[in-house]
């Protein structure tokens, strides 16, 4: 098992993106404390959310624990790319950019992290906008990761569509969360703030700028 953990984390860390490995494994740890947790509580399969796959980094990570606690996990995104990833911008990859239409398409490249991680049994790709997806889901979530759009719109509309489906109990991991404005955006540590501020959650478990809470109450109680 620590061989196919090994496997993983290995596969992570060549899989181009934006999760530094520490936070990656931190990002792991805490899926798995997710999904061991709702084994517990609970018969079913733990539901597992990604907002913001690119191409397949963090979907590895968080594979893993799906695998190793016999949850499913959803990685959301609509493969274009964030503001932040277009040409001109700072994150923009030029060989991301598909030549039929001059888009990113990080689709094919997301495809084949999971695979090559043999993980399709456990992950399934939602290729959509992420507030549109949001609109429609109603299975609680034990997991849910947010590292979509980092501008304040489109960060917002993640927090606002997401955190109120996680069980209580269930985790919330927000990415490029960054305390000091030197250090990054501001908008996923103002939703950060809004969510310890709220009532609902306790904090977790921080690495890096991944910050983790737990629903301690019902959304809106
Ligand atoms: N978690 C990734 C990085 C994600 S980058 C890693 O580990 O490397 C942010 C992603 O959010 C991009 O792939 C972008 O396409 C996606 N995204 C941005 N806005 C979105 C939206 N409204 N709906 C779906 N996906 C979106
Ligand atoms: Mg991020």
């Amino acid at each position: 098992m620590t061989g196919r953990l090994d496997e993983l984390f290995a596969l992570a860390r060549s899989t181009r993106g934006f999760m530094p490995d520490e936070e990656g494994v931190a990002l792991y740890e805490a899926a798995r404390r997710a999904g061991e947790a709702a084994e517990a509580r609970r018969p079913g399969t733990p539901v597992f959310v990604e907002i913001g796959a690119w191409c397949g980094k963090s979907t590895i990570y968080l594979g893993a624990a799906a695998e190793a606690t016999g949850a499913v996990l959803f990685s959301v995104d609509h493969h274009h790319g964030s503001e932040e990833n277009q040409p001109g911008w700072e994150h923009h990859d030029p060989d991301l950019v598909d030549p039929a239409d001059g888009r990113i398409d990080t689709l094919p490249h997301w495809r084949r992290s999971i695979a090559a991680a043999r993980l399709e049994g456990v992950v399934v790709g939602v290729v959509g906008d992420s507030p549109t997806v949001a609109s429609c889901w109603t299975a609680p979530l034990e997991f849910c990761f947010v590292d979509g759009g980092h501008g304040d719109e489109p960060a917002w509309a993640d927090y606002r569509g997401w955190a109120p489906l996680v069980a209580t109990g269930g985790l919330l991991a927000i990415h490029d969360v960054f305390p000091d404005p030197a250090d990054g955006g501001r908008p996923p540590y103002e939703l950060w703030r809004d969510a310890v501020s709220s009532g609902e959650w306790a904090e977790e478990a921080a690495c890096g700028s991944l910050r983790v809470l737990r629903r301690v109450r019902p959304s809106g109680a």
